[in-house]
């Protein structure tokens, strides 16, 4: 396997740690797209605490295993991971946790609306989706994924399960990942003062456009 490939993601899956977004058990997967082929390396290990080189397989996305190892409890979610990268043709990374907040929402089967800002910034505008309860890693479950994402949405909450993030860049998909647990929580702790409020949509639109703008802008030095 190529050292570099397999150092990204166990760089991805040190910082998803250490980002907090995930459960106590540390369970988890994390994929990246192999450039320029149609493949990915996998985390087949259970947890992503402390992975190693050899909790990383090398997966086609026909869901065929090439390199290393594949236990079964693993291999079965690897459909959730090929699914986004077989819809996104520019998704490059896609990360599957339990982060407790969200997973919260999930096992309630409600959706996480636009309650803070960086929703509205990061593709979320319209919410976190639910997409319905299949058994994990299913044909079923798969549909139910792609029935619930619309296109530019770069998450979707697995109803009765945990969490599921896809982006362009390993970087991207740690932030919106971030991002869900941040707006799970804040509305868990918001029910105690009156529940949380969403933003008004026109004004979610403005949030993403101040966004852009100053993203173009670049930061300014004296
Ligand atoms: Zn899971």
């Amino acid at each position: 396997m190529d050292k570099n490939l397999l150092d990204e993601v166990l760089g991805v899956a040190a910082r998803v740690v250490g980002s907090g977004a995930i459960s106590a058990n540390g369970h988890g997967n994390v994929s990246i797209r192999v450039p320029g082929a149609d493949e990915m390396y996998y985390t087949s290990a259970p947890s992503l605490k402390g992975l190693t080189p050899e909790g990383i397989a090398r997966v086609g996305l026909d869901g065929t295993l090439i390199e290393g190892q594949l236990p079964p409890i693993q291999g079965a979610v690897v459909a959730m991971h090929t699914a986004m990268y077989a819809d996104g043709p520019d998704v490059g990374c896609v990360l599957h946790t339990h982060s407790p907040y969200a997973t919260a929402f999930a096992v309630a089967n409600r959706p996480i609306h636009c309650w803070i800002e960086a929703l509205a910034m990061f593709g979320l505008a319209d919410g976190v989706p639910v997409a319905a309860y299949g058994p994990r890693g299913s044909a079923e479950a798969v549909a139910n994924i792609r029935a619930a994402v619309r296109p530019g949405v770069p998450a979707v909450l697995l109803a009765n399960h945990g969490v599921l993030v896809f982006h362009r860049t390993p970087q991207l998909a740690i932030l919106v990942g971030g991002v869900v647990e941040e707006a799970a929580q804040a509305a868990i702790n918001a029910r105690a003062v009156g529940g949380p409020v969403e933003i008004p949509a026109d004004l979610r639109a403005a949030a993403l456009q101040r966004a852009m703008a100053f993203d173009t802008a670049g930061t300014k030095t004296a």
